[in-house]
């Protein structure tokens, strides 16, 4: 899961800072590394670091850089190892001049084309697979920036959603199925381009539509273009799991606000389950607003059981076992007040490995929760993701060990209930074969075989 934004300015007003403004607001997508890209004189120049926003990057010194249009990225690992080389925007300076990329999501058929490009002699300087379409595009001798960069859209399979720099141009692109969300935005003579809607709001820009699958926009100083990648229409397969999890709750992804979405979510919930001397409680901060809508539901009091500490990163964000244990016992505190002889409910949107739950239900217990049922506003997560979501494989994922009873169990609760994934696509709005459902039912979308590349 990685973030992208772009900004566009008519009147050739400086945007850096606006785009340092707009990774702040995703910052939530992806907290390895972030970095911006814009052109001067002909030259694409970058800063880019290792760490969260305000950390890598330097609002003030940003703040006086005079760049009319930029690029930025936030990262977390999908393809590409954990370090600096591939943090993004990835730059070049080509034959055709200079060009900066922004990629969130994932190329499923990146080894075939890494052993096409290898096979004409590109020498790849990152282990980062969007990476790949800079060498398609250099690949194409004469061929305009535009031209080549459609070309190599139409090669790579997978999702995509990106923000493109040439000279005195900005480019958005999402791949024909739609994964991974990107929004257009305006506000007064600019442009802006965007994972998610709340990066518009902290500019107090306007959300103007969200980018259709296998679009490419083209904004220049003519105004916006949009055009068709040029590939074969594709079964359209909006993210399920943005809904659930991965966006913030004030964006609007695809038309559905998610905040609405996550509160239907938690009232389908409410099934099953006695409300005696209960309480309501959710995971903060991804289970708190399905825990309002079961509470509501079954109207029954919400409470904070669990508090959390801000300044802690998610917990399914870090990387190794042990951090992501270590993050656990200094994150989450239970609240002996609100608990104590109760029947506690508690919402969390998904269960990975089952590290937190098993710990939270044990600290309910010592809080004196008399009972601790688990509640999950999602489907059991059965199969990894492809798509640029960086779940683990099936022999990680708990749900894919062991059937419901014996998962209830190890993580030590009274009850454990899941949505299904019929009550996860009502709430989400959306047709199910509009939506991709792939971690929880095994139901991928087909790619074809990366050896039917033809010549670029
Ligand atoms: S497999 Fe799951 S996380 Fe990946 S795109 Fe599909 S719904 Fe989203």
């Amino acid at each position: 899961m990685c973030g992208v934004f772009g900004a566009y300015s008519q009147s050739g007003s400086p945007v850096l800072e606006e785009v340092y403004l707009g990774l702040y607001a995703l910052q939530h997508r992806g907290q390895l590394s972030a970095g911006v890209a814009w052109i001067n004189n002909g030259i694409v120049r970058t800063k880019k670091n290792m760490g969260l926003v305000h950390e890598a990057l330097n609002q003030h010194d940003l703040a006086k850089i005079d760049a009319h249009t930029a690029i930025g990225h936030v990262r977390h690992v999908t393809e590409g190892e954990n370090r600096i080389e591939n943090s993004q925007p990835l730059v070049a300076n080509y034959a055709q001049g200079p060009v900066a990329i922004a990629h969130n999501g994932n190329f499923t058929n990146v080894n075939g084309l890494i052993g096409y490009l290898e096979n004409r002699g590109a020498i790849f300087q990152s282990s980062s697979d969007t990476e790949t379409v800079l060498q398609l595009m250099a690949h194409q001798p004469g061929v305009v920036p535009l031209e080549a960069l459609k070309t190599a859209l139409s090669k790579v399979q997978g999702a995509y959603s990106l923000t493109v720099l040439f000279d005195n141009c900005l480019i958005a692109a999402r791949d024909p199925s739609g994964f991974r969300p990107l929004v257009l935005g305006q506000k007064n003579d600019t442009y802006y381009v965007a994972s998610e809607s709340c990066a518009l709001d902290i500019l107090g820009a306007k959300l103007i539509r969200d980018i259709k699958p296998g679009e490419i926009l083209i904004i220049d100083s003519r105004g916006i273009i949009s055009q068709k990648i040029p590939v074969q229409e594709q079964k359209c397969c909006h993210c399920a799991f943005e809904y659930v999890y991965f966006a913030r709750p004030d964006s609007v992804i695809d038309g559905r606000s998610v905040y609405c979405v996550r509160k239907k979510l938690g009232e389908c919930l409410a099934k099953n389950i006695s409300t005696k001397n209960a309480i309501v409680s959710g995971m903060p901060d991804s289970g708190t607003i399905a825990a309002l809508g079961l509470a509501e539901k079954l109207d029954v009091p919400f409470e904070i059981g669990i508090i959390r500490n801000r300044y802690v990163g998610r917990t399914f964000i870090q990387l190794t076992q042990r951090v992501r244990e270590a993050g656990v016992k200094i994150k989450l505190n239970p609240q002996p007040q609100v608990l104590k002889d109760k029947n506690a409910i508690i919402v969390d949107d998904s269960l990975v490995r089952g590290t937190t739950a098993t710990r939270v239900v044990k600290m309910m217990r010592d809080s004196g929760a008399k009972k601790v049922h688990i509640r999950i506003s999602s489907p059991p997560i059965v199969f990894p993701c492809y798509y640029g979501i960086d779940t683990p494989s099936s022999k990680e994922l708990i749900a894919a060990q062991m059937d419901i009873p014996s998962l209830c169990e190890k993580i030590g609760a009274d009850s454990l209930t899941y949505l299904t994934c019929e009550d996860l696509v009502d709430a989400i709005g959306i047709p199910k074969d509009k939506l991709c459902t792939a971690c929880f039912d095994g139901s991928y979308l087909e790619n074809k075989p990366c050896d039917n590349l033809l010549e670029v």
